[in-house]
């Protein structure tokens, strides 16, 4: 193990050190649904509650004013781990708000009947159903791009649909799946030769992909800080100014309001016009400290850190007989799945679970995905850079021996492979 992973798992994540849930051992590998929250997150949370509290943007006291200064400072380091300015920047209540938020002002103020609307077959359900709300709403149609065997993104059918010059392309940067990486340099440019605009959903990426929205020209990104060991319920929407000036505010409510001159209501400009309410004040203090652990430990390292680890996993996995990857994508970033046939993904994650190992089952809400796939679910894998080859080789040998313990009981797991 390297030095500082060492440190940083003792330090700052005692539980990840320990493996500890209700007493028992346990080695949690389940990041792509949500990461632990590092140390300094805490005391950022702890920090807020006890000197900071109070409302934004409403109050001249003095504590609103702290208030406010943190909440637009941490808006400006947002901006800067994302290559943004701080008007591009919208504080959310996840990735899954920050893309209602965005469909909903699409459907309002953008989308016409006859519309074209592109998302892909290997999205998260929630880079899907507010399109297809939106869509409905608004008369526009949706249609997916295809995925390979491998399981990469077809771009054939990509550059085939695009020649009907859709409206909008909502892509995610990482499959939460297949942990494919999406050429997003390539997409772009081809989305913006057609006058399509680009929303990427960069939930599984930020943490293992640095991203630079300026580098990228995306229009729109999304993410949630509860995958970038932050707390939950707080995320970022990152709009292109001109985007966001052009856009309605797809919600409202207080704080959002610039003037009202009865019936006539004229509001903030940049990312407040979207911030209607009291945003998730302690939640966007643990994001901004979040960010600021991401940046001490090295992103770069992290990256690299990470892809060892996958790299390790794919190799160590596909090694055991009877468990199949799925896909095979150029590259592959985050996550990795499996199924154990004819074992169910259900009873191969309850297994593991009794042996001390948390990963998630099922369609890990990529409904279109697993249909395409033609599954009924699967086994995610998903490390961190908390996380240690050891802890791999742990999880490979529990499942060769779920393995040869179900083939001894009668169930053929992987039988037709071996020999
Ligand atoms: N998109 C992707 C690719 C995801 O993996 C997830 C979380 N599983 C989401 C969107 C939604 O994130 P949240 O639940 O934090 O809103």
């Amino acid at each position: 193990m390297a030095e500082w992973q060492n440190v940083i798992r003792k330090r700052d994540f005692p539980m990840i050190a320990q493996g500890s849930c209700e007493g028992n051992g346990m080695v949690y590998l389940d990041n792509a649904a949500t990461t632990q929250c590092s140390r300094p997150v805490l005391w950022a949370l702890e920090d807020y509650w006890q000197h900071q509290h109070a409302n934004v943007h409403r109050g001249v006291y003095c504590l609103s004013s702290k208030a406010t200064a943190a909440m637009e400072e941490t808006r400006q380091l947002t901006a800067e781990f994302l290559g943004a300015s701080p008007e591009e920047i919208v504080f959310t209540f996840g990735a899954t708000d920050g893309l209602n938020l965005l469909a909903n002002a699409f459907a309002a103020g953008e989308l016409k009947p006859g519309d074209l609307v592109l998302s892909t077959e290997m999205e998260h359900n929630s880079n899907l159903l507010p399109w297809l709300e939106a869509c409905r709403r608004s008369g526009a149609r949706l249609e997916l791009v295809a995925v390979t065997e491998a399981g990469n993104l077809d771009m054939e059918d990509l550059r085939r649909k695009l020649e009907r010059k859709p409206r909008l392309l909502a892509l995610t940067a990482v499959s939460n799946v297949l942990g494919t990486v999406n050429p997003l340099e390539e997409i772009i440019p081809l989305a913006h030769e057609a006058g399509t605009a680009v929303v990427v959903d960069a939930a599984q990426a930020m943490r293992c992909r640095e991203t630079d929205v300026r580098a990228l020209d995306c229009d729109f990104l999304v993410f949630s800080a509860h995958k970038l060991m932050g707390p939950t319920g707080v995320g970022v929407l990152c709009g292109k100014a001109e985007w966001l000036d052009r856009l309605g505010p797809g919600r409202f409510g207080g704080g959002m309001l610039r003037e009202l001159n009865w019936p006539e209501a004229a509001y903030e400009a940049g990312g407040r016009k979207f911030e209607a309410g009291t945003p998730n004040l302690s939640g966007i203090a643990g994001l901004g400290a979040a960010l600021e652990y991401l940046q001490a430990v090295g992103r770069k390292r992290i990256a690299a850190y990470e892809k060892e680890l996958l790299h390790h996993a794919e190799k160590r996995l596909s090694a055991i007989g009877g468990v199949r990857i799925l896909g095979a994508p150029e590259q592959r970033a985050g996550v990795l799945s499996f199924v154990m046939e004819p074992l169910q993904a259900y009873d191969v994650a309850m297994l593991l679970d009794k042996k001390g190992f948390a990963l998630r089952s099922g369609r890990h809400c990529a409904d279109a995905l697993h249909a395409r796939l033609g599954l009924s679910g699967s086994v995610r894998l998903s490390p961190a850079f908390y996380n240690t080859k050891g802890e791999i080789d742990a999880l490979a040998d529990a499942l060769k021996e779920i393995g040869s313990v179900s083939r001894k009981a009668g169930i053929p797991v992987g039988e037709k492979t071996r020999g």
